[in-house]
């Protein structure tokens, strides 16, 4: 198959790896001569440009630009494309691209891949990143059947595990596990930035370790996408954010009162929870 991609940054260039490795041809299409450059040195893509009408002759093409410039870059696409072209996306937010995108163009499939870093740019990209990972596509009313199977079959040829939601599902879902833990893992480190004892952050820096590590990582990651996520998820974000915030709060209580057995209840229905969200994508589901 040929298969486009634009925007050739750390999911980009990871798709790009993976199925040139299946036998697929792949072209590449990235703002910069240099990423273009590497692309083609690095094996991700078999011809890489600037030019978008370069996927003129290409079977499904996927929109791996930041969440803000997935609709603006099918805009663009448009002139050049074949109607039978399929174009998917892999931007982490969906109800901001899938109806938009839909009407721009019918033969368009949402899609999120759950794989990532938190590195950006074609240095980060991961061979066999979506290997046994969920990548949940989202078709709508108006979506058109044969595009949706042929990006499922190509997903599913990447060994991921596909799960289809509405956008909207999906939104609310993804402001739980991806974008609620970005931000609360932001929050911790601005609080510890904020011990007002200068003494004792540098002792926090120098004794941080495998805990602060685990659990500072998505909250130090790409600052752009962590704030599309804020801005084109909004809405699930702060209802997230909320439920948070007054969980917190139970929290605050308890260990104010004294309430030692709420506190051990509380870890331990967790730690006998954890696993179902860590270990729940071994199926396919529909959601
Ligand atoms: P990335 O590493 O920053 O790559 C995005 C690429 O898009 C850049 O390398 C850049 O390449 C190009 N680009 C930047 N701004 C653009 C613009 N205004 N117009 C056109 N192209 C532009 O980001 P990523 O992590 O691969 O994320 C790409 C998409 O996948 C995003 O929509 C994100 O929400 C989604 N996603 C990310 C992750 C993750 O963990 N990182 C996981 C799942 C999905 P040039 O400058 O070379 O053109």
């Amino acid at each position: 198959m040929k298969i486009g991609i634009v925007g050739i940054g750390l999911i980009g260039a990871s798709l790009g790896w993976d199925f040139r490795q299946m036998g697929h041809q792949v072209i590449g299409v990235s703002r910069q001569l240099a990423t273009c450059e590497t692309a083609e040195r690095e094996g991700i893509c078999d011809r890489a440009s600037c030019d978008l009408a370069s996927l003129r002759a290409t079977e499904i093409i996927f929109i791996c630009t930041p969440i803000a410039a997935i609709v603006p870059t099918i805009e663009l696409l448009i002139p050049h494309l074949d109607p039978a072209t399929i174009i998917t996306d892999a931007g982490s937010v969906k109800g901001a691209i899938v109806d938009r995108a839909t009407e721009l163009w019918p033969n368009f499939v949402g899609g999120h891949p759950m794989a990532g870093n938190s590195e950006s740019g074609i240095a980060a990209f991961e061979k066999g990143l979506f290997a046994d990972r969920p990548y949940v596509l989202t078709p709508i009313l108006q979506t058109a059947p044969v595009a949706l199977e042929r990006v499922a079959e190509l997903v599913r040829s990447l060994n991921c595990m596909i799960h289809y939601a509405t956008p909207v599902q999906h939104d609310l879902a993804v402001a739980w596990i991806s974008h609620l833990p970005i931000m609360v893992s932001a929050s911790l480190i601005d609080a510890c930035l904020h011990e007002a004892d200068p003494t004792i952050l540098d002792f926090a820096k120098k004794f941080a370790s495998t805990g602060f590590k685990d659990t500072s990582r998505v909250g130090g990651g790409n600052p752009e996408m962590g704030m599309m996520m804020a801005e084109h998820n909004r809405d699930a974000l702060l209802r997230s954010l909320y439920q948070y915030r007054d969980r917190l709060d139970m929290v605050i209580d308890s260990i104010e009162t004294k309430q030692w057995t709420e506190i051990k209840d509380l870890l331990s229905t967790n730690q006998a929870i954890r696993p179902d969200f860590i270990n729940c994508s071994a199926l396919e589901q529909d959601a």
